[in-house]
């Protein structure tokens, strides 16, 4: 039986110093790196997905000025920004496979193989200190 990890989300926009920072978010993201680097070959596949919005919309009504948290959010996770990029605590070589949220970037694989950093990167370590 095949088997499929998928990771979600991990973004700046959603860990320390993002616009919808979860506090522990950076530590989740280093929890990532450490688990896929001894656990990565259990999965024939990984893939991550990123929230993925437009910056000239209100995407559907997903972005409001004044937001419930529910339904509508702050700006966050703007196509080409620096919110929706990956957590630097969390850096796969190579990418994941991305999921079909993540319209700008064209998908590319890491599955059996792939090397995860062994430690957090230097930019997560300047800005967190994770
Ligand atoms: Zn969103």
């Amino acid at each position: 039986m095949a088997t499929a990890l998928l990771i979600v989300d991990v973004q700046n926009d959603f860990t320390e110093g993002g616009a919808l920072a979860v506090a522990g978010g950076d530590a989740v993201a280093e929890g990532i790196t450490a688990y896929l680097a001894e656990r990565a070959g259990d999965y024939d596949l990984i893939i991550a997905s990123r929230d993925w919005h437009d910056a000239d919309s209100d995407n559907g009504g997903h972005f409001a000025e004044e937001p419930d948290y529910v339904d509508s959010w702050p700006v966050h996770c703007v196509a080409g920004t620096e919110g929706a990029e990956y957590d630097p605590c969390w850096r796969p070589t190579p990418s994941p496979t991305t999921s079909a949220k993540d319209r700008a970037s064209p998908p590319t694989r890491c599955s059996r193989g792939c090397r995860m950093p062994a430690a957090p990167s230097a930019s997560c370590s300047r800005r967190t200190g994770c």
